[in-house]
Order: C-alpha cells, then structure tokens, then sequence
C-alpha cells in the first residue's frame, strides 16, 4: 500500500464512531467520501494532518478559548481611546480590572509560558505581565468623576501594555501556539492523555511537531510498510501489525490501563493491540465529542456515517454556534438536534439512538427510545421555558432543564425533583432561580412521561392530557386562593409551615395526612374545600399532581420572579 491508495474505515462502537466523525471533521467531508457505514479516502489527507488537527480544533472551539478572550478586547480599548475616552465610566473600569485580572493569570499560567517559548519573539511577556497592574477604582460614581482625569492618566501605561500583549497573542503564531495550548487542556485531555503532548516526560516541545511525530508519521510509515510478515492483529480493523505496542490505554475513561495496572488486568485485555492508523483515528476522539469546558456529548445514530455526522454537527452548531460566544447548554442543543433529526427521518423506521455524555470523568449512556423522543417532542415548549429555571443546591447550580432530561432518559417521573424545588422555595427562595409557571411546565411534562412510558393508554392521550391541565390548573387556582386568604387574615406567615407539612404527606403519598392539613387550613378561612382537591384522592398520580400544583401556589411568590442569574459552574481550567 502506499500514500495515495483509498483507506476504507467502517463504523463500529461508539467511542470510535466518535473518533471517526472527529477525522471527519479535521480532515473536511468534502474529501472524503461516505456511504452506508464506511469512509473512504486518499491516504494523502493525511498529509500537515497536524495543522488540520490544530486548525479544527482552535476554529471550532475559538470563541471559548482563553486566548479569545484576552484579543477580543482590542476593539473596545481603541474604541476607549479613539472617542477620547468620552463613554467611559466606573463600570468600564470595573470590567477592565476583571480583564486584567485573567489575563494577568493567563499570561503566568504554565501552558502560556511554555507557549512563549515557540513563539518566535522578542517581547518578553512575563515582564509585561509584571507592568500590568490593576487601576485604582472609585469609591462611587461621583469620586469616580471628580477622579476622571487622574484614572484616564493611570489608564494609559496600562493600556499601552495591554495593547503590546494583544498584539503578540494575535499575531498568527501566537494563536497558533497559545489557542493549541488552549486547545489541549480544555477540549483534548477529555478525549484523551499521557502521550504525545500529554505526556508530561515528552521530550518535543512543538506541540504541532509532538502530535505530527507520535501519530500521523507513524500511521504514514505504517501505511506504507510492507505487512506480510507481521503477526498480530489490529483489535479494532484486524489489519497485520508489528507488535503490540499500540493499545487504547490514552483514552480517558476506557475501563483499563495496560501500562500502569498490567499486573491487575487480566492477560487478554493485554491482547488488546491496535494499528498505527486506528491510533490516528482514535486521537481525533475530541473533535467528534462536543464539549462544554469539561462535559462532553456524542450521539451515536447507527443508522449510516451520513446521519451520524449531521446530528453530530447540528449539537455542535447549536452548543458552539451562538452569538454571545459562551457556549450553550448541552441538552437544549440535543433536543434541538433530535427534534430535527425527528424530522429528517420521519419516514423511516426510527432507530433507537446511543446518547453518550462525558461528565466528571466518566462516560455516561442513555438509550433514546421512540417512546422517549416522543416525550421530548411533545413536551418541547414546556422544555424550552425550563432553559433558565435553575436553582443552588450543596453549593451547586442545577439546571433544572438538564434535570428533566436526565429523569426522561433514565425512565424517570418529575415528583423527587419537583418536591426537591418546592422544598427548596421554603427554606431558600434566595437560591432559587424559578417560579410557578416552571412548576407548571414540569407537570404536564410529568403527564407525557406517564402517558408514555406508564402504560397509559394511548388512545386516551388527549383526554388524558386535558384532564392533566385542568387537573394542575384548578389546584393552582385553589393554592392561589387559600394564599389570598391567608393574607387578608394577616396569617401568610403560617403557610411555610403548612407547605413543609403538606410537601411531607406528599412525599409519603399519604392523602389523609394531606387532606387533615388541608381541611385545617380551609377551616381556619372558614372557607369549603375546593372540589379538586378531594377529587384527585382517587388517583395516585393525580393525587401528586394535583398536591404539587396546589402547594407551588401556595408558596409565597414575595421574592418576584426571577430568572436565572445564578453563577456559572463552568470556568476554564488552566494549566
Ligand atoms: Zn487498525
């Protein structure tokens, strides 16, 4: 074989079908040539397959880098200066500071240090970094604007630094250098690490010249080597190979390590030994995934190689894609990219699809149904309002939107994670990033996972659906009501008692304890018990329905509503 013969590669487990569509990807669809479950293309793509790696990389990803950041700002500087700085006030100042903060941190960070050393430059970006300082801020905006004059003085050594810092990052070797570097240790060491340019013994400092040494020469000299005498198998496309030095031990999270753990794993996962090429592929894993900072997902439609790319490239369009440049979500981008997948392949049979998600180190998977792409479907507006409801938990921002999902795939009613956030509005409203409109969307989405997945009777589906609404709307009718009551009595401090205590005989599915404190309370207002209420008893799920509806009425709404301004989880781990 030589270096334009045509490779053939055939789809197979998932994680390699990630790393093929990766290859895909870094290599362009234009030049290869899909059909059915098999790539096709000329051995001499594999040419500068280190540029086009890097390339893809940094293009795809840009907008999230830290070298992003720190050149995005050049335009506001000039236009601070440009206008004599006639718009600037105290928040401008805060936000250079913070700027100036992470990129001083940046500049200091080992990655962008080692990236200084192949940038082919004078300028010593340590020492600017140390004449960087933060500018002095103003008490308010009065000081700030009887200090104006004095702080636009201070303004312009520093701008002047900031300035030479950009330049340097934006010239073309520096985002060569430092956006790879960026590269490798946001969106790389999720797929993959300790070789090549993760290996923190390497001996090649060129990240480009490492990757290009460690992976793409050895597949061309493979593909070029007279094989007939070789004895082993590639585990993977069961071409003849040399020896077993090549195996899967670099990609994260594959359930073994033959070279730190060979005394622990069993002799024939030592078997395991793969062809240069089908190293090369694998390698690409990170350009298949779609990552957000540390969490990353796949969807594995087996169907054909064509299917797999598009929906693959639709999540990554619509997590990546965006205007403001923070990456979006991942499940809002997955249902958006079933919901159009739903679409392209509606007249066919639906295949159940693989969705693979890379969170906390670990590969996570999920069966996508028919029956659970219908609840995705039909519940897709109350899904949509969900993107913004969120609330803290241990410290923790949970999305409840992610949430949802997670319980869809997992086969899982809504009522622990409703109870959760109730629960949550009585003891911290402040930590809560949702109100009862959120509540009432996850109910009737709750309707569609037990009419789908609970045996329900279809053929019922829309009486279902309107008994379910008429079901959560009078009872939230009827906890508004009470609310009001319990107001003009001067009495609403009693009602986080009484949802505590209510939410309690929920959760144990106990009705009477619930319709004892609910008759009390009624009593109290002296006031008959709302027909709802005693006509959902016969019904588990009703019944849980209709007491998640009322109690979310019932819970003051004094804190207004809010919309989910909560703090990101997500920040960029530098190394
Ligand atoms: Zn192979």
């Amino acid at each position: 074989m030589d270096k334009n013969d045509t490779l053939r590669i055939t789809l197979g487990d998932w994680q390699w079908n990630a790393a093929l569509i990766g290859f895909i990807n870094i290599v362009g669809k234009d030049h290869v040539h899909l059909s059915k479950n098999t790539v096709e293309f000329s051995a001499d793509l594999l040419e500068d397959f280190e540029e086009k790696y890097f390339g893809y990389l940094i293009g795809t990803y840009e907008k999230t880098l830290s070298w992003h950041k720190i050149v995005s700002m050049m335009d506001r500087l000039e236009a601070y200066e440009n206008s004599g700085f006639e718009n600037f006030n105290s928040e401008a100042l805060k936000s250079l500071n913070t700027y100036i903060k992470d990129v001083k941190r940046y500049l200091k960070s080992n990655s962008y240090k080692a990236a200084y050393e192949l940038v082919a430059s004078e300028m010593d970006m340590l020492s600017l970094e140390k004449q960087l300082t933060l500018l002095k801020e103003p008490k308010n905006q009065q000081q700030f604007e009887s200090d104006r004059l004095k702080t636009i003085a201070d303004l312009r050594p520093a701008l002047a630094v900031l300035k030479q810092i950009i330049a340097y990052c934006a010239r073309s070797e520096g985002k060569r250098y430092i956006g790879a570097k960026n590269i490798i240790y946001t969106v790389i060491n999720n797929a993959w690490n300790g070789v090549s340019f993760l290996n923190p013994q390497t001996k090649i400092k060129d990240v480009y010249a490492d990757y290009k040494a460690y992976f793409v020469d050895e597949a061309i000299d493979y593909i070029q080597q007279d094989k007939r005498k070789y004895k082993y198998q590639c585990f993977i496309c069961d071409a003849p190979i040399k020896d077993m030095s090549n195996d899967l031990s670099f990609l994260n999270a594959t359930g073994f390590d033959v070279a730190r753990k060979s005394s622990h794993v069993w002799d024939f996962q030592n078997d395991i030994a793969i062809c240069p090429l089908c190293k090369l592929v694998y390698s690409c894993l990170p350009a298949g995934m779609a990552y957000v900072y540390d969490r990353g997902i796949y969807v594995n439609a087996n169907i054909n190689i064509e299917d797999a790319f598009n929906i693959n490239y639709v999540i990554k369009q619509r997590i990546l894609g965006n205007q403001e440049g923070s990456p979006r979500s991942i499940y809002p981008a997955l249902v958006g990219a079933l919901h159009r997948q739903e679409h392209q392949v509606s007249q066919y049979d639906f295949a159940d699809i693989q969705v693979v998600r890379y969170e906390n180190g670990a590969y996570r998977f999920n069966i996508v149904s028919r029956k659970i792409l219908e609840i995705i479907m039909e519940s897709r507006e109350d899904l949509d309002r969900l993107i913004k409801a969120a609330f803290i938990e241990n410290g923790m921002n949970v999305r409840v939107h992610d949430e949802v999902i997670t319980r869809i795939f997992n086969n899982q009613n809504l009522f622990t994670l409703i109870h959760r956030m109730l629960y949550h509005k009585l003891s911290s409203p402040g930590n809560c990033y949702f109100h009862g409109g959120h509540l009432t969307s996850l109910l009737k989405i709750n309707q569609q996972i037990y009419m789908r997945l609970g045996g329900m009777k279809v053929e019922n589906e829309k009486e279902n659906r309107k008994r379910n609404a008429a079901i959560i709307w009078a009872a939230r009718k009827a906890g508004e009501g009470l609310r009001t009551r319990y107001k003009v009595k001067d009495a609403h401090h009693k009602l986080p008692g009484i949802c505590y205590r209510l939410l309690n005989a929920l959760k144990t599915s106990n009705k009477d304890m619930f319709m004892d404190v609910a008759l009390n309370c009624y009593l109290y207002v002296k006031n008959p018990v709302p027909e709802v209420l005693t006509s959902a008893l016969s019904n588990d799920k009703d019944f849980s329905t209709m007491g998640y509806a009322f109690v979310a009425a019932l819970i003051d709404e004094a804190t207004g509503e809010r919309e989910n301004t909560a703090p990101q989880d997500e920040q960029e781990v530098l190394a």
